[in-house]
C-alpha cells in the first residue's frame, strides 16, 4: 500500500510539475511585452506565448502583441469564422507555426520587407491579420462578439501547438481550394523538393471555387500573353499543353511559338489556379474554366472544412495535408 502510495506520488509529481515546465520551457514567457507585477498576471501570461512584433501595414505602425492574441486575428484574416472549429484549429496551428518561423526570438528570420517588425500584416508578405474594428465591420455588430469567442477559443484549445517534421517547424503553406484535383507536390509549383509538401487526394473539397470560368477575347489573350495565340487559317486556338503535374494542373503549355510554365500562364490572366482547360463559345471568345483556387500545395481550406464535417479532429486534418508531420509543442529552439 505504502510502495503504491510512493509511486502515485511520483507519477503525480512527473505529470503536474515535469511535464508542464518541460512545455513551458520550450515556450517560454514573453519578456518584450509589459507586464504588470501581481502574481495572477504571471500566470496568465503563460498562456499568450512569447511576444511577438507586428508591423501593421495599414495604420503603418509596429506594435508589440502577444503570439496567442495575434493568432485570433491572423486565423480571422485567412480563415471564413464560420468554418468548422477542427478546420479554424488546423488554420490556428498552421498560423502559429509560421509566426514562429519567422520570430527572432526564437531564431527565426523576421519579416522581409519590415526589418525591424517579426512578422507584418500583408498577405502577400508574411500573412493576413484582421483587427477589432476590420473585424467589426466583416462580421457585424451582432456577429462579432459570437465569432470572436469561437476563434479565441479554437486557438486557445491549440495553445502552443506546432506542425513539425523531423522536430523542425515545418513552413505550412496552405491554400483555398485544391478544387477537388489534390493538393498540388510542392516541386511542381516552386520547383524544390519539400519532403512534406507533397501530392495528397483531397474529395471533401465544396467550395465555391471548385469550378469558375473566366472569359477572354483572342486580343486580351495576346495582350496579356504577349504572344499570338490564334491560328490563321482555322481561327481557332493556338494554344497546347505540354506536361502536366502528378495532380493533372498544367505544367507546361505552349502559347503560339512560346512555351509557358502554367504558373505563368496563372499569373498573367489572373486564374484562380493552374487546374485550368480551355474552349471557344460561339461568339468567338475563349472561355477558361479552372478548377480550386491558390497554388494547391499544403492544406487545403475547403477540403480542411470538409474533413472536419466527417468527425475528422485537426491533428487527423493536419497529417492528412502535410505529409510525416507531428502536431506538438514547438521543438528546442533557442530564445
Ligand atoms: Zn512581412
Ligand atoms: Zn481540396
Amino acid at each position: 500500500m505504502r510502495n503504491m502510495l510512493i509511486v502515485t506520488g511520483l507519477l503525480v509529481f512527473v505529470v503536474v510539475l515535469v511535464v508542464p515546465a518541460a512545455i513551458v520551457s520550450f515556450y517560454p514567457r514573453p519578456s518584450l511585452a509589459p507586464q504588470t507585477p501581481e502574481s495572477k498576471q504571471g500566470a496568465d501570461l503563460v498562456e499568450k506565448g512569447p511576444a511577438l512584433k507586428v508591423f501593421f501595414a495599414d495604420d503603418d505602425q509596429l506594435k508589440e502583441m502577444w503570439l496567442e492574441d495575434y493568432l485570433v486575428g491572423v486565423v480571422a484574416g485567412e480563415m471564413p469564422a464560420k468554418f468548422e472549429e477542427e478546420a479554424l484549429k488546423a488554420q490556428a496551428v498552421a498560423a502559429r507555426t509560421y509566426a514562429l518561423r519567422r520570430l527572432k526570438a526564437y531564431g527565426g528570420s523576421g519579416c522581409a520587407k519590415h526589418p525591424e517588425a517579426d512578422i507584418c500584416t500583408e498577405p502577400s508578405c508574411c500573412q493576413a491579420y484582421l483587427g477589432e474594428k476590420e473585424l467589426r465591420r466583416r462580421w457585424g455588430v451582432f456577429s462579432y462578439p459570437e465569432y470572436y469567442l469561437k476563434l479565441s477559443d479554437v486557438v486557445a484549445s491549440t495553445y502552443g501547438l506546432v506542425i513539425t517534421y523531423d522536430h523542425e517547424l515545418i513552413d505550412p503553406v496552405y491554400h483555398a481550394s485544391c478544387g477537388n484535383l489534390g493538393t498540388e507536390d510542392a516541386k511542381a509549383v516552386w520547383g524544390n523538393d519539400v519532403v512534406y509538401l507533397k501530392s495528397v487526394q483531397c474529395q471533401y473539397d465544396s467550395s465555391p471555387h471548385l469550378e469558375t470560368e473566366a472569359v477572354f477575347t483572342f486580343k486580351d489573350l495576346e495582350q496579356q500573353l504577349e504572344e499570338k495565340v490564334a491560328v490563321p487559317v482555322s481561327g481557332g486556338l493556338d494554344l497546347q499543353v505540354l506536361e502536366r503535374t502528378g495532380s493533372g494542373r498544367v505544367k507546361e503549355l505552349r502559347v503560339g511559338t512560346a512555351t509557358m510554365a502554367g504558373t505563368e500562364v496563372r499569373k498573367r490572366l489572373g486564374l484562380n489556379s493552374t487546374g485550368f482547360t480551355w474552349r471557344l463559345d460561339e461568339a468567338g471568345k475563349v472561355v477558361f474554366t479552372t478548377y480550386g483556387k491558390g497554388h494547391g500545395v499544403g492544406m487545403c481550406q475547403y477540403g480542411a472544412n470538409g474533413m472536419a464535417k466527417q468527425g475528422k479532429d485537426f491533428t487527423t486534418i493536419l497529417k492528412h495535408y502535410y505529409s510525416g508531420v507531428e502536431v506538438e509543442p514547438p521543438p528546442g529552439i533557442n530564445p
